[in-house]
């Protein structure tokens, strides 16, 4: 059942306060990856949304992207491209500024990775503020490709992110 792969994915998110800093309650991902069975039902929900919509491009965001989303593009048939941190990737790149809560960081696609036309889903382990998926977005939308949905494993509602994403589905198993 459905509730019970959630529950199992719910329990199996490690939260730890304090991390990195004061304040912040920060949800480790990591413990959901030493539980096999756990972790397929993740990788198994997102695959039974996208298998059959038609996408061709799963974008990962750094660094927790690069861990669901191979095995989600895999699964249903589309091609993997990462969004980096700023000088990591070797090729020619087009990159994204975004805000921060103190300054800005910014993220970056090989040009060339997708074309104009595709459809893509944008995906990342966790959204709060939302601004990490809107620069995701952005820099796909402008080489022409159509961003489907976002997905995440969590949503931290308090912090509104989806109401940054308008009108952009987003789509998370444990809020
Ligand atoms: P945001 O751009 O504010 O939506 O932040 C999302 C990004 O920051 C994601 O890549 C998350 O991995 C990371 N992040 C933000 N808050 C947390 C948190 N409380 N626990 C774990 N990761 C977080």
């Amino acid at each position: 059942r459905e509730d019970d792969r959630i529950s199992r994915i719910t329990s199996a998110i490690r939260v730890i306060p304090d991390f990195p800093k004061p304040g912040i309650l920060f949800q480790d991902i990591t413990t959901l990856l030493l539980d096999p069975v756990a972790f397929k039902d993740t990788i198994d929900l997102f695959v039974e949304r996208y298998k059959d919509k038609d996408i061709s491009v799963v974008a990962g965001v750094e660094a927790r992207g690069f861990i669901f989303g191979p095995p989600i593009a895999l699964a249903i048939g589309a091609k993997f491209v990462p969004m980096r941190k700023p000088n990591k990737l070797p090729g020619a790149v087009i990159s994204q500024e975004y805000s921060l809560e103190y300054g800005t960081d910014k993220i970056e696609m090989h040009v060339g990775a997708v074309q104009e036309g595709e459809r893509a889903l944008v995906i990342d382990d966790l959204i709060a503020t939302g601004g990490t998926l809107c620069a995701a977005i952005s820099l796909l939308e402008r080489v022409g490709v159509n961003v489907v949905e976002c997905a995440c494993v969590i949503e931290l509602p308090d912090l509104k992110g989806r109401e940054r994403l308008g009108d952009k589905p987003l789509f998370v198993l444990v809020s």
